[in-house]
C-alpha cells in the first residue's frame, strides 16, 4: 500500500483509507533510529522557531517523494504549534492549485509552446499571472505563477484577435 501525506494530516488519511489513524501513523512515521537522527540534528530545538522540545517534538515530512519518503535529509525537527503552521500552509497551497490553473496549465489551453507563452508575457503581449505565490525549495526562491479562469479569457480573445496579436 502506498500513500502520501501530499500535506494531509494522519487523520485525513485514516479516513480516506478506512484504517485507524494509528495505523496510518505506523504505516508513514519515519522509523525511531531515523527520529533519533533528526532529533539529534535539530539539537533537540523546533527547527523553525528554535523552541526547546523535549519529548514533545513532531517530524515532519518536507516532500513526499516515494524513494526519500523517510530520507533524514527530508524530515524536520518541529514544535507542535509550527507543525500545524507547515501542514495548513500545505493546505492553502493545494487549494490555490485547485482553484487556479498553473502556468503549464495555463500555456497548454493556449496552445502555446513554453517559451512563446513566457516571452508574451514577459513583453505584456499576454496579461500577467493572475497570483505570484513565493515557495522555498530548500534555500533556493521560486515564483510560482497562477492563473485564474478570467486571464485565460482574455489571453484568448489576444490571441484570437489579430490587431491586438500584433500589439
Ligand atoms: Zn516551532
Ligand atoms: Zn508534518
Amino acid at each position: 500500500m502506498m500513500m502520501r501525506l501530499d500535506g494531509e494530516s494522519y487523520q485525513a488519511i485514516a479516513d480516506k483509507a478506512g484504517i485507524s489513524r494509528q495505523r496510518v501513523q505506523q504505516l508513514l512515521s519515519p522509523p525511531s533510529y531515523v527520529r533519533k537522527l533528526v532529533k539529534k540534528r535539530a539539537n533537540d530545538k523546533c527547527q523553525k522557531c528554535g523552541l526547546l522540545l523535549g519529548q514533545s517534538g513532531h517530524v515532519h515530512h518536507v516532500g513526499n517523494k516515494e524513494e526519500d519518503y523517510n530520507d533524514v535529509d527530508n524530515l524536520l525537527y518541529l514544535c507542535p504549534s509550527c507543525h500545524r503552521k507547515e501542514h495548513d500552509n500545505l493546505a492553502s497551497k493545494k487549494e490555490l492549485a485547485n482553484k487556479y490553473f498553473t502556468a503549464t496549465e495555463a500555456r497548454i489551453e493556449l496552445g502555446l509552446s513554453r517559451w512563446d507563452f513566457n516571452t508574451r508575457i514577459e513583453r505584456g503581449m499576454l496579461p500577467a499571472p493572475t497570483f505570484i505565490d513565493t515557495v522555498m525549495r530548500g534555500s533556493v526562491e521560486l515564483k510560482v505563477r497562477y492563473f485564474d479562469e478570467n486571464w485565460l479569457r482574455i489571453a484568448r480573445a489576444i490571441l484570437d484577435n489579430p490587431v491586438l496579436k500584433r500589439g
